[in-house]
């Protein structure tokens, strides 16, 4: 899968220029192993951009958290490593995908089988609302293990801390509510084994399936630091979009992202 999309190994950088509003619209799926910082470059991406997410792995604990049907349902799948199925996953953000006010969006953790991407895209095109970009992130095994053993997470809002690199200002205790965290029930090391080997089973025939449909980038790095600046070059690049944040647009100094053709946007 790893030759699958465009690869970015070099280096990426972004740095500020005159702000300019974005002008196109960003319907963006991220997709990565367990542990590959989907939600870390969700975060960031929420905070320097215009963009309302889903995370279906939040989405499930919110409900086990509530006691829901489904939280019930889901918390046992979750436990053991397994998949939820696919048609409560696709009931579950069909109905989250209607709340979203905001232009702007991405989607974090789903779809993750064939089904739900078909599923997905059948939803979307009723609206006249398709995904226009597919970000895979790709970080190597060995860090990912460490990462998941070192992850802490504030259930309500979805943050996710690291005790090396990301640690909460308090320990123990969220930076913005001072609520506790958590440990998830499935970041150990003998369902994490499991988890990826669902991902490789199940979600990465989905590199393929939006390869082929030319929407997928794939950005390489053993931190989110290191590739987070990739993706910000990319949404410049794609979107035209400026990170409100560092008050300018980013501005890529890249050769190899500048030459890279706009498809599907
Ligand atoms: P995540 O927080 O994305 O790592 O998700 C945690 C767990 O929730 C996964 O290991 C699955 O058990 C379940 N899950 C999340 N999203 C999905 C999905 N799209 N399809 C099936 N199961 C999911």
């Amino acid at each position: 899968m790893i030759g699958l999309g465009r690869q970015f190994h070099g280096s990426t950088c972004v740095k500020n220029a005159s702000p300019t509003m974005g002008n196109m619209v960003m319907r963006i799926l991220l997709l990565g192993s367990p542990g590959s910082g989907k939600g870390t470059q969700s975060s960031r991406l929420q905070k320097n951009f215009n963009v309302a997410a889903i995370s279906s792995g939040d989405l499930l604990r919110r409900n086990i958290a509530n006691g829901t049907e489904i939280g019930k349902f889901a918390a046992k799948e979750i436990e053991r490593g397994a998949y939820v199925s696919d048609n409560i996953m696709i009931e579950l953000i069909t109905n989250e995908l209607r709340t979203i006010k905001r232009k702007n969006w991405l989607l974090d953790g789903f779809p993750r089988t064939i089904n739900q991407a078909i599923a997905l895209d059948d939803n979307l095109s009723l609206t006249g609302q398709p995904l226009n970009l597919v970000i895979n992130l790709q970080v190597p095994e060995e860090v990912i293990l460490q990462r998941i053993m070192d992850r802490w997470v504030h259930v309500p809002s979805g943050r996710v801390y690291n005790l090396s690199y990301n640690p909460p200002k308090r320990p123990g205790l969220d930076d913005v509510t001072g609520e506790k965290l958590s440990k998830r029930t499935d970041d150990n090391a003998e369902i994490f084994k499991i988890r990826l080997q669902k991902h490789r089973e199940l979600t990465e025939p989905l590199l393929e399936y939006y390869s082929k449909r030319n929407m997928l980038v794939t950005f390489t790095g053993s931190t989110s630091d290191e590739i987070y600046p990739k993706i910000e070059g990319e949404l410049l690049r794609r979107f035209g979009v400026e990170n409100f944040n560092q008050g300018g647009r980013p501005e890529i100094v890249n050769e190899e992202a500048n030459n890279i053709p706009l498809n599907d946007v």
